[in-house]
């Protein structure tokens, strides 16, 4: 039985699963046509705004309730098809209504879906968020099936690995889809985008195969085992992560920018895009979607990070997070001002 077959009857396949029809976007020009594969975890948020955060045994009354699309991987997938790119996803999603509702989600932004699957009898990935009057938040996660994505079912995706020149993915899946995607990625001649996030210890020989890491400062700190209260400046950090073996380093630091960090050459600075910031859950995600589709059209790293900044830049200037990701037409726009 064939890879894909095999993966097919572990997990059937969603109804309507269909390959993206962004092929043909003018922007999409870089190698292989500029595809991008996101290997991700589809995860519904559940929000619900309260006075303030209940204490333990207790029961408040709620201000406002939304469900909304979550998933890193998930929201970088959207925040690329919407700048261009052609886009195919490799997700688990659990066999429910939180499941059932990423594929009409995901078609409609133009993301291909057949590597996805759907787990028998298996509750969808669920984050529970309660945000307090004062900003304060507290969240609990459910990982169900899209964590548990096999080794199988992502390399039931070698077509679409094998005509990508981007693989990203966070590290919302177990690790056994981790090493297997990178291990893909390198065969099939693509360059992986790994986001360390939510960040966890990496073994030394997936971090050889990791072509350009983009943690955020904080899980920089944790990825080089710095200690809570020890100082260590961003140039030490890109450094040391560089030093893991990974092939380059695009670290975030949130209002403060981003720096890029390259084998040999002195570190970069990437200034941030002065913008009307109200909502900043989006911004990382954005960013590594900026990044990954100017990757993919052959831009050089440090141009691509400044393209992902003003992605990024856009994204906090609006509620949600897959909602938040912008169109070409404004990077573009905010880039020239
Ligand atoms: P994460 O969401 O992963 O923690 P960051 O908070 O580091 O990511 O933000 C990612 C990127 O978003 C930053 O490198 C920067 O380019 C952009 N960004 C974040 N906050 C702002 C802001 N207030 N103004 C402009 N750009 C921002």
């Amino acid at each position: 039985m064939s890879e894909a077959k095999r993966a097919m009857s572990d997990d059937g396949p969603p109804p309507g699963a269909r390959a993206p029809s962004g092929g043909s976007d003018p922007h999409a020009v870089g190698k292989r046509g500029g595809s991008i594969v996101c290997v991700a975890c589809w995860n519904v948020d559940l929000t619900m705004r309260v006075p303030r955060l209940p204490a333990a045994g207790e029961t408040l009354l709620g201000d406002t309730f939304t469900i909304g699309p979550g998933g890193k991987g998930a929201n970088v997938a959207v925040g690329a098809a919407r700048l261009g790119a052609h886009v195919d996803i490799v997700a688990r999603l659990g066999d429910d209504d939180f499941g059932r509702k990423a594929l009409p989600f995901w078609q409609a932004e133009n993301i291909g879906t057949v590597h996805t699957s759907v787990a028998t009898g298996e509750p969808n990935a669920v984050a529970s968020i309660l945000v307090s009057a004062d900003g304060e938040n507290s969240i609990a996660v459910f990982r169900g099936a899209g964590f548990a994505l096999t080794a199988e079912q992502v390399q039931a995706a070698r077509p679409a690995f094998a005509n990508a020149a981007i693989v990203a993915m966070p590290l919302e899946i177990q690790d056994e889809a981790v090493g297997s995607a990178l291990r893909l990625a390198r065969d099939c001649g693509a360059r992986s985008v790994l986001n360390p996030a939510p960040a966890r210890a990496l073994p030394r020989e997936w971090l050889a195969l990791v072509d350009v890491l983009t943690p955020n400062a904080l899980e920089a700190r944790q990825l080089c085992g710095v200690a809570e209260g020890q100082a260590m400046d961003i140039p030490s950090l890109g450094q040391r992560l560089l030093d893991l073996g990974v092939g380059a380093v695009v670290m975030t630091d949130g209002a403060n920018g981003a720096w890029v960090f390259e084998h040999g050459q002195p570190s970069r600075h990437v200034a941030p895009f002065k913008v009307q910031a109200i909502n900043t859950v989006g911004a990382g995600d954005a960013f590594n979607a900026g990044l990954c589709v100017a990757l993919a059209e052959g831009q050089p790293l440090k141009d691509a990070a400044r393209f992902a900044s003003a992605a990024a830049a856009l994204a906090t200037t609006r509620e949600g997070a897959a909602q938040a990701m912008p169109r070409r037409t404004e990077v573009t726009a905010l880039m020239q001002t």
